[in-house]
């Protein structure tokens, strides 16, 4: 592939490794996007009819925000960090220096077609690396407007946006990168994971999973039921961190329910196929998949689709079976299972049933609740009393776990993540302990004395 030769090429110039050069391009990044905010808005509306404001929020300004914490630091990150020398090595100074990988591959989804994909780019750019980014194939508009952007602002022997589909994604999977950065399906991931594996290529993979969210007796019912909501509702379900299921206390159950449709109707109306605070699906694929999980389920609020628009109320389910798809499948819609417990046991039966999610929830008041949700179940992050906002702050690592993916990103762990860390001691030469040099003429007690110095 004639563009993978050129960045090649380009990486070995050593021209990205220079901190100006790599803060001159996302200057010029932040700027463009800044520039066409609006442009950008319009694209993802024409592809999910995603609300602007929602755009703006999780789309264009959540990237910004990533630009302009990796413009605040980037010389800080990049610098070579002093750690602490051990006496073994005496007289040394630790060095831990980050060295880009060299050539970046960047697979993205389509659910947040704009920040999914210019997120990981961002990091990678940061750490001097040259980028290939290969948008969904879904969202034409965002990975038209993507791909504009990056074209007016970069020589592709740098930046380079691919498109295509399934075809072309597996074009470059065959090449050989120095790093893949994959956001999507798990079955997928699986895939990007075999494919990196013939080089022994190190991967990241943003994955998905069921994400359990559970309500206990003593939550605040009104509140958690406007989060849980806000949550789901986002994209219309199309959000990987959305709960994916509830578990409430059978105590509260009628409850939540009760405040679950008023908090829907409070923000989305009576009739939400009208509403244009809410997304539309994706596809007729994905439009189709999620009707046919309403097939033969108990259906407390919702249920409407209209098909020549690809919408899907927002839908609470009761108690379906859990070998029905609805509960076999991760859901990436607006349906909402419910499940009442009465046990914490009956909770862990459940969750512990699936694959580790990549995101879960607790609404409860008791510390020790939190505590023991936050530390029995795997699952890449999550929150206490709210749903999704784990993902919006710079400071917390985003990754999932087991099933929902390898690795973690955003700010400095998204810096950390593109960059070799190469670890060099640099020794003194003006004394040279002898007892680590033949011939070993020292007694067996130095040797074991020795672990003392590490
Ligand atoms: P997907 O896995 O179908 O597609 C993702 C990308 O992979 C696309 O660019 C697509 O062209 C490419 N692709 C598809 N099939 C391929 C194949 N056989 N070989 C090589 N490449 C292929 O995912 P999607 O439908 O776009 O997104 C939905 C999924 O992504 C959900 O499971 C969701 O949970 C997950 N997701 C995860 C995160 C995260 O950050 N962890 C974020 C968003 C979405």
């Amino acid at each position: 592939m004639e563009l993978h030769k050129q960045q090649q090429a380009f990486f070995s110039t050593q021209k990205t490794k220079n901190l100006s050069f790599r803060r001159d391009a996302l200057k010029r990044l932040r700027n463009a996007i800044v520039e066409q905010e609006d442009a950008i808005a319009e694209a993802i509306y024409a592809d999910l009819k995603k609300p602007r404001y929602e755009s703006f929020l999780g789309e264009t300004q959540f990237v910004l925000g990533e630009l302009n914490a990796m413009l605040k630091n980037l010389e800080f990150w990049a610098r070579p960090e002093r750690v602490a020398a051990n006496l073994a090595n005496f007289p040394s100074k630790n060095y831990v220096y980050r060295e880009p990988y060299g050539q970046v591959l960047v697979i993205a989804p389509w659910n947040f077609p704009f920040m999914l994909a210019m997120t990981p780019i961002i990091g990678a750019i940061a750490a001097g690396n040259t980028v290939v980014i290969k948008p969904s194939e879904l969202t034409p508009n965002t990975s038209g407007i993507l791909g504009n952007i990056i074209e007016k602002l970069f020589d592709p022997e740098y930046i380079a946006v691919v498109q295509g589909g399934v075809e072309v994604s597996q074009q470059l999977l065959a090449q050989r990168w120095d790093y893949i950065f994959f956001t999507g399906g798990t079955q997928i991931g699986k895939i990007v994971y075999e494919a990196a594996a013939k080089y022994l290529t190190p991967v990241t993979l943003e994955l998905g999973g069921k994400n359990p969210c559970i309500v206990d007796e003593t939550a605040n019912i009104s509140l958690a039921a406007k989060r849980i909501v806000w949550g789901k509702a986002l994209n219309l379900g199309q959000t990987c961190v959305a709960p994916d299921y509830l578990l409430v206390h059978h105590s509260i159950k009628e409850k939540l329910v009760q405040a679950l449709k008023d908090k829907i109707i409070a923000a989305y109306g009576e009739i939400r196929s009208q509403s244009t605070d809410l997304a539309r699906i994706v596809s007729d694929r994905h439009h189709n998949r999620l009707k046919s999980l309403l097939e033969d389920q108990r259906i407390l609020f919702g249920g409407e689709t209209v098909d020549r628009d690809r919408f899907i109320d927002l839908t609470l389910v009761d108690e379906p079976d859990l070998d029905s798809p609805l509960m076999q499948e991760e859901i990436f819609g607006p349906i909402l299972p419910i499940f009442a417990y009465t046990n914490e046991s009956d909770i862990a039966k459940i969750i512990e049933g699936y694959e580790k999610p990549l995101a879960a929830y607790v609404f409860s008041r008791r510390k020790s609740f939190q505590k023991e949700f936050i530390t029995r179940f795997g699952f890449g992050g999550g929150a206490i009393n709210d749903t999704v906002i784990q993902i919006a702050d710079k400071n917390l690592p985003f990754g999932g776990v087991g099933h929902s993916g390898i690795g973690a990103y955003h700010g400095k762990v998204s810096f950390d993540l593109f960059s070799h860390k190469k670890a060099i001691v640099k020794r003194g030469s003006w004394i040279d302990p002898p007892i680590r040099y033949a011939p070993y003429t020292w007694p067996k007690r130095i040797a074991k004395w020795i672990k003392h110095l590490f």
